[in-house]
């Protein structure tokens, strides 16, 4: 699978619409690309007739190939503001191999002047995108878009989602038969709730065929405008879906749930509240300090640091998806004011010829220059504003924030209630949720759903104490700005990073110790810090005049960042751990044993921890996932990639491979 796919080719027709110069191909119907899409798509799904019946509070998902401009994402939308009762939320997934530059969507888009309140959101969130799974959330978390960047042959077979409408929009079949194959026609199938539907403005016949072989009833009907027919129909009775592994199975919805406690008021905890808020939950956030962000994320500056691999591993996609869902959070939270974060761009320096060409290896998988691309040493010392004596990865929207006001950003919502000085030191089922106690018994907060957000502390509770979780000392050193420091105008990654001054300071680390677990500033520590600071950028290292700078009275602040053994997080439902290993047992004997016994789940507790050093650009996505495994909508992460983050992949592993976790 590429990392990142080609933009989409654009011609514009003389009356302005965007037509494909690789499929030759129009994007929409010549006529009204707007009324085709309501006549082929909501019509025919019958959504208007579906979304007025729907109960107060319910979910509706929407999956479509080929997002093209956007324009059915945002008719369907439109038509669900106005009839979708209140605290509705409409997930719409669409698949898109070649991505509009933001450049082109906004022209594109320009054509329906109608669609306006809706499009202007989307364009206010739309990079030129990389590949993988992107997300987007509207209008207070009402509608939900998932794009899943890539081939769809490469992307359905990685979603988790239940869908009750198809838009099976795509080039025509003629011009692009590599997209309708049976193999399309069976995904939709396995993702397909009971009566699902599809429309398509095609009517021709191996479509027609294709789909009711996969199980789909078919039926013809008047096309739009000149098209004498389209293709409508319904999957009545979906087949039995495959074997898939159990203990990665949804844990069943939340139907009825509808309050949730947090433990942990870091990053994690606090996107996680939010997350789970913007759904209509109703969130305690339990914290032992006065307030959030006292710990690990409470650092005056972190940074999007977008770690990236050459090759798509779980970490390397989880770390792509997560970055740019941040970058959207940040967008909509914050104030760009340089106090609580500044987009100046990040880069990532070589270390050595190794290490370059393995930059220079992932600078070559296609990325949009907007997100990333390969800058040589000259360029990167005029992006820097201080002399580098090497090149990297120059991320142009990455930068630094001020954890403390993003949590205090995603804390701020009617339905979230902080109570900070108390420290949950039990959790215990109840019948019909959890109960968090604190030192002496006495009940802090009860909930039908509870997220151990505690980082590697989310031990001491005993459902989660099997989970191998690490914590790992890192201190930061806060460095005096100088009139020279201040022309760095970027942040600086290599072994370290220093940032761009905020206010009056600089801050540079981070040192990883495993040997001590307090959080007492070290003299030793700001020296390994400010060693950094030559590799960095011996410019830079002159201008806050290092030399004459004394560790020993150096501000400094350390703190435990929470690790596990293969780097992943732990994000996800949690299980009965004794009753897990007996009962899947026999997979000490036989590892690919198709076996079906449910997982042993406890019933609405979920971990959110071990986001290492990474937690600022890791929280928010994470918290949309433990969102959509509570509330059974799309994952916002390809299944491969959410199981590897998944709380049971130690279990499991302890089972297969016979004692050893990772
Ligand atoms: N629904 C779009 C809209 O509202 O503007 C129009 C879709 S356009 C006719 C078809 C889209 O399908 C193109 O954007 C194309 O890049 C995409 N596409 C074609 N083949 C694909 C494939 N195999 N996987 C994913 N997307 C594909």
């Amino acid at each position: 699978m590429t990392t990142s796919p080609s933009q989409a080719d654009l011609t514009w027709t003389d009356d302005g619409q965007p037509f494909s110069a690789a499929f030759a191909d129009v994007y929409f119907s010549r006529d009204s690309g707007l009324e085709e899409t309501r006549h082929v798509f909501l019509h025919h799904n019958r959504l208007a007739q579906r979304w007025a019946a729907l109960p107060a509070g319910s979910a509706f998902c929407i999956a479509e190939t080929g997002f093209g401009t956007g324009l059915n994402f945002l008719c369907a939308w439109q038509l669900w503001d106005r009839l979708a009762p209140p605290g509705c939320r409409l997930h719409f997934v669409s698949t898109e191999k070649f991505p509009l530059s933001r450049d082109d969507l906004q022209r594109a888009l320009a054509l329906w002047p109608e669609l306006r309140t809706w499009s202007a959101q989307l364009l206010d969130q739309y990079e030129d995108l990389a590949g993988g799974w992107q997300r987007f959330r509207f209008g207070g978390g009402r509608a939900t878009l998932t794009l899943l960047i890539g081939d769809l042959h490469e992307t359905l077979p990685q979603l988790e989602a239940t869908v009750d409408a198809w838009f099976l929009d795509g080039f025509a079949p003629a011009k692009n038969p590599d997209m309708w194959r049976p193999q399309l026609y069976q995904q939709m199938v396995r993702l397909s709730a009971a009566g699902a539907t599809v429309a398509t403005f095609t009517s021709v016949g191996e479509v027609r065929r294709g789909l009711q072989a996969a199980g789909f009833t078919m039926y013809k009907v008047k096309g739009y405008g000149r098209k004498r027919e389209m293709l409508a129909g319904e999957l009545a009775q979906p087949n039995p879906p495959p074997w898939s592994a159990p203990w990665y199975a949804r844990p069943g919805a939340a139907a009825a749930r509808r309050t949730a406690m947090v433990i942990g008021a870091g990053l994690a905890g606090c996107s996680t509240a939010y997350a789970l808020a913007q759904r209509g939950w109703s969130v305690t956030v339990i914290e032992r300090h006065p307030s959030e962000a006292q710990e690990a994320s409470g650092n005056p500056q972190g940074i999007l640091y977008c770690k990236l691999s050459a090759h798509p591993t779980a970490l390397s996609r989880f770390v792509q998806a997560s970055y740019a869902y941040c970058l959207r959070v940040l967008r909509q939270r914050l104030t760009l004011d340089g106090s609580s974060w500044d987009a100046c761009g990040i880069l990532q320096l070589t270390a050595d010829e190794k290490d370059a060409a393995r930059l220079q290896a992932i600078a070559g998988n296609g990325y949009p220059a907007s997100f990333l691309r390969w800058v040589d040493a000259t360029e990167a010392s005029e992006v820097a504003g201080v002399t580098l004596a090497r090149g990297g990865l120059h991320f142009p929207g990455g930068g630094w924030v001020h954890p403390p006001a993003l949590c205090r950003a995603l804390l701020d919502h009617p339905d979230i209630t902080l109570l900070p000085c108390h420290e949950a030191m039990q959790l215990r089922q109840q019948p019909g949720g959890w109960e968090a106690l604190d030192a002496a018994g006495h009940t802090l907060a009860r909930a039908e759903a509870a997220i151990v957000c505690a980082a590697a502390d989310s031990r001491r509770f005993s459902p989660t104490e099997h989970l191998p979780l690490k914590a790992i000392r890192g201190q930061i050193t806060h460095v005096p700005a100088t009139p020279a420091s201040r022309a760095l105008r970027s942040v600086l990654c290599a072994e370290g990073y220093v940032s761009p001054a905020r206010g009056d300071e600089h801050h540079v680390g981070a040192s990883f110790r495993f040997d001590r677990i307090d959080c007492a500033p070290s003299v030793e520590e700001n020296r390994s810090n400010l060693e950094l600071l030559p590799s960095l950028s011996g410019n830079f290292a002159e201008a806050v005049e290092v030399a004459s700078l004394d560790p020993a009275r150096l501000q400094a602040r350390a703190a435990l960042r929470c690790t596990t053994p293969d780097y992943l997080p732990v994000v996800g439902p949690v299980v009965d751990a004794a009753t897990f290993k007996a009962r899947y047992a026999v997979l000490r004997k036989d590892a690919a044993r198709q076996l079906d016994t449910p997982a042993p789940w406890l019933e609405g507790l979920y971990v959110n921890a071990a986001h290492g050093s990474r937690g600022l650009l890791s929280a928010p996505l994470s918290g949309e996932l433990i969102a959509a495994w509570l509330e059974n909508e799309p994952l916002p992460l390809p299944r491969p990639v959410a199981e590897a983050v998944h709380p049971s992949r130690f279990l499991l592993r302890e089972l297969i491979r016979g004692g050893k976790r990772n």
